[in-house]
């Protein structure tokens, strides 16, 4: 018996571990996920019922005991009514065909459809406690009506002694339902806080914190995976580079938190300038840079000539509440047109250099091979 309902409990947190693991990796799960999701999950958690049943302890020939609900409370708890009924469903289909179809099967099968309903009820009622909570009481109503049902069977095997069950398996059987319910949400919480950790970590490692841009490392990652399909496909690639012109003169004129106001801005007027498949990046200090794929060097020639303009008419807003004007510095390279894609950064530095050298606020490409 112990070590039946101990190798149950083994199994649902394996098996919760997998799902959990590979569902929240996408998307919490959550009664707001995706209807496929909680689908799948819904079948997972009725076919985690039907293992168990593999698994279950025979009280007397007919009547079995397990942990099959544990699959049902979790889908209502973590996703809500219709996963549940359709646990229920499952599990309720998988009792008649797996064993016999006797009469006890054939209650049982009806409780545990009564119970994915209930529980999908209880969910309803319950949208404001927390997981546990629900889980909780989704799990005492479950046990309350299996023991009800077991003893219900067992009444009619006169050979069997009752009070040995209600005082040996009963409590075991509470205690066990408990435990593989306790760890199925410990395991899930544990997956789901690591997943968005690590989610928020990947993003961070990523983005530059002043202006939420693309960071020099996601520059680098991304602008070699350009730079190698665009060879691979033969396709235009364009490299933009742009500086601000005499910036340390704002940090020095209107204090450091100034300049950084005027950094945020550029961030977002960069962004409404470009296209959502061009990737825009804070390379650094005032560097900013822009890939744009697809591009050839009259087109970026032009995108990039509207950002200069713009950025030359625009008022920075500063802390202070002041507004002041500044201008920039872009270099092109564009590849094939230009260069070959390795010397796209070097080339379009180059053009940026010259832009400086030649008076700042000006826009060169670089020149043809
Ligand atoms: P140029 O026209 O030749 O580019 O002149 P510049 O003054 O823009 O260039 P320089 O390289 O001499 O100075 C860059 C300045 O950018 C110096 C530094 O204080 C400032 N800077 C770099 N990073 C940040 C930042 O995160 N915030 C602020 N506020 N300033 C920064
Ligand atoms: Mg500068
Ligand atoms: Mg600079």
């Amino acid at each position: 018996m112990f070590s039946d309902l101990f190798i149950n409990t083994c199994i649902i947190v394996s098996l919760i571990f997998l799902v959990s693991r590979f569902f929240n990796q996408y998307h919490p799960i959550s009664p707001d996920s995706p209807l496929g999701v909680k689908l799948v999950l819904s079948v997972l958690c009725g076919v985690l019922g039907i293992v168990l049943m593999k698994f279950s302890i025979h009280v007397n020939p007919t009547t079995i005991v397990d942990l099959r609900h544990i699959g049902i409370i979790l889908i209502a708890a973590y996703c809500g009514f219709f996963p549940s009924v359709i646990a229920g469903l499952i599990v309720a289909i998988g009792r008649l065909l797996l064993l016999d179809v006797t009469h006890n099967a054939m209650e049982a099968s009806m409780v545990m459809f009564i119970l994915g309903m209930g529980c999908g009820i209880l969910f309803n009622f319950t949208t404001r406690w927390s997981v546990l909570q629900r889980l909780i009481l989704m799990n005492t109503f479950c046990m309350t009506a299996i023991s009800f049902l077991i003893v219900h069977m067992l009444n009619h095997d006169i050979e069997f002694n009752l009070s040995t069950f209600c005082y040996k398996i009963l409590p075991i059987h509470w205690f066990f339902s408990f435990v593989a319910m306790y760890f199925s949400y410990y395991t899930m919480e544990y997956i789901r806080a690591r997943n968005s950790i690590f989610k928020k970590l990947e993003k961070d490692s990523a983005t530059d914190f002043l202006t939420s841009l693309n960071n020099q490392r996601q520059f680098e990652t991304l602008f070699n995976a350009y730079m190698f399909k665009a060879k691979q496909q033969q396709k235009n690639l364009t490299l933009l580079l742009l500086d601000i012109d005499h910036f340390k003169k704002i940090n020095d004129r209107y204090g450091h938190e100034a300049g950084d106001a005027v950094l945020k801005e550029i961030g977002v007027i960069l962004q409404k300038a470009t296209r959502l498949g061009d990737i825009v990046s804070r390379n650094g200090g005032e560097e900013f840079s822009i890939i744009l794929p697809d591009q050839t060097k009259s087109q970026a020639q032009n995108i990039a000539e509207r950002i200069r303009k713009t950025m030359e008419e625009h008022y920075f807003l500063l802390p202070t509440g002041l507004s002041i004007q500044i201008t920039v510095s872009i270099g092109i390279a564009t590849y094939p047109e230009t260069c070959e894609t390795k010397d796209l950064f070097k080339k379009a530095d180059e053009s940026l250099y010259k832009a400086k050298s030649l008076g700042r606020n000006l826009v060169v490409v670089q020149d043809s091979l």
